[in-house]
């Protein structure tokens, strides 16, 4: 068989991303839009706050009043009646008096200032005033936060809890956001079985339930085609029926044994292979192609069977398609942090790693050291990674206490 050399995971990861569309935009009633990316940019009709407003309960009055208060010449002002949260306050503020204000409401005309109720002491209706009260304190003022005009979210935002606030405040109903990509999941292997009693030389299929999984914390939603033998003509119409969705993903089968047969299939089927191995630890193996039919196309990605091995290619290549594919502007992005290694770690090799860790913080100082073993088959102790860590592939054994980048990984 002739060799193939592996590609870099940073020439990798540019072929997949340039390869990835967003597949189409709908409407959507607004809470519907959560953890949806937004389609356009949206801007608002409104000033937010939409009047000034109280950020304290206290008085509302007249900051002139005041210029001259002292602990030892206090002023009275006479409070002619108060201002609730909801309320369209019509009594003016006139010299020599206050409003009573909660948090919240309308700053009544003719006041410019706001003391908190903490300050004031209050005494047959009257408050008294113990310093001066500069203009506009504790009140926030008409478009504070928010202007009329102002681009409130970018296209390819993910609406979050905050972003469908935001929408919210706004009065938005609808929202234009970017189509959920549709993924299929395929395990292969002779040897993958769901069933509760295994037969000699049968594991079972875990793979297909942590892509699902991590399919869905992408926001992308997953259909599960089950697990196919290492059959050719199985492989065949699995496949095909794998090449109706957005995205098309397979474990197992893509390395070079006797009956690794996805790469075939791939060619006969037309799937277009844009790489096929990448110079990492775990996942060498890995595969991309692009199938195209009329105007849709799919992206393939051929994963290696080890669970450990579809885990981390499934976050450094399928999760950044995943976001493009979603219209999100940022596809790149992943929660990194530098800390401090606890333990040396051998590596005699020229790709890239991503060792299994646990980060903590210490004092402010985060410090991260392996899971133990990293055999790719050991799933178990993804259970107890937080992180993953990188080792770039200049590098040559990691001593304790040097630096080292980890990746978050997600809930
Ligand atoms: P392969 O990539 O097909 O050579 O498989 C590599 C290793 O991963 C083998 O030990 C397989 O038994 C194991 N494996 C493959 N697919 C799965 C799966 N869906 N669930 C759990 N283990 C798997
Ligand atoms: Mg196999």
């Amino acid at each position: 068989m002739k060799t193939h050399p592996p590609i870099s995971a940073q020439q990798a990861l540019n072929i997949i991303l340039q390869s990835a569309k967003p597949i189409g935009v709908e409407t959507l009633a607004l809470r519907s839009s959560h953890q949806r990316v937004i389609a356009e940019d949206l801007i608002s009709k409104e000033d937010i706050p939409p009047f000034d407003n109280s950020s304290m309960d206290g008085f509302a009055l007249r900051s002139s009043d005041t210029t001259m208060a002292a602990e030892h010449a206090r002023i009275e002002l006479t409070v002619l009646g108060e201002s609730a949260a909801g309320d369209v306050p019509r009594t003016a503020v006139q010299p020599s008096a206050a409003i009573r204000i909660m948090t919240g409401a309308p700053i009544p005309p003719g006041a410019d200032t706001v003391l908190e109720q903490e300050l004031v002491s209050i005494r047959n209706g009257n408050i008294s005033v113990s310093a001066p009260v500069i203009v506009g304190r504790n009140i926030r003022r008409r478009g504070e936060d928010i202007r009329a005009g102002d681009i409130v979210l970018r296209k390819g935002t993910m609406i979050g809890a905050a972003q469908l606030g935001v929408l919210s405040s706004l009065g938005v109903m609808d929202v234009s956001v970017f189509r959920m990509p549709s993924v299929a999941i395929l395990a292969t292997g002779n040897e993958l079985t769901e069933s509760s009693n295994l037969r000699p030389g049968e594991i079972r299929n875990s793979n297909s339930s942590t892509l699902w999984a991590l399919v869905k914390s992408a926001h992308c939603h997953p259909t599960d085609l089950g697990a196919a033998p290492d059959e050719i003509e199985v492989l065949r119409s699995r496949i095909t029926d794998g090449l109706r969705y957005d995205v098309l993903i397979t474990t197992g089968g893509v390395s070079v044994g006797k009956y690794d047969f996805v790469l075939d299939v791939w060619k006969d089927l037309g799937v277009e292979m844009k790489f096929w191995k990448v110079n990492i630890k775990p996942g060498m193996p890995l595969a991309f192609g692009v199938y195209t039919k009329e105007d849709s196309r799919t992206l393939v990605f051929a994963l290696p069977g080890n669970p450990v091995s579809s885990y981390v290619t499934f976050l450094q290549f399928v999760r950044p398609a995943l976001r493009v594919i979603q219209g999100d502007a940022n596809p790149r992005k992943a929660t990194r942090l530098t800390a401090t290694l606890e333990h040396e770690i051998k590596k005699r090799d020229g790709k890239r790693h991503f060792i299994r860790g646990i980060v903590r913080n210490e004092g402010g100082a985060f410090i991260v050291r392996t899971t133990g073993s990293q055999s790719s088959g050991v799933l178990t102790s993804l259970t107890l990674a937080n992180c993953l860590i990188l080792v770039p592939e200049e590098k040559s054994d990691l001593s304790a206490g040097e630096s080292v980048d980890v990746e978050l990984l997600p809930e």
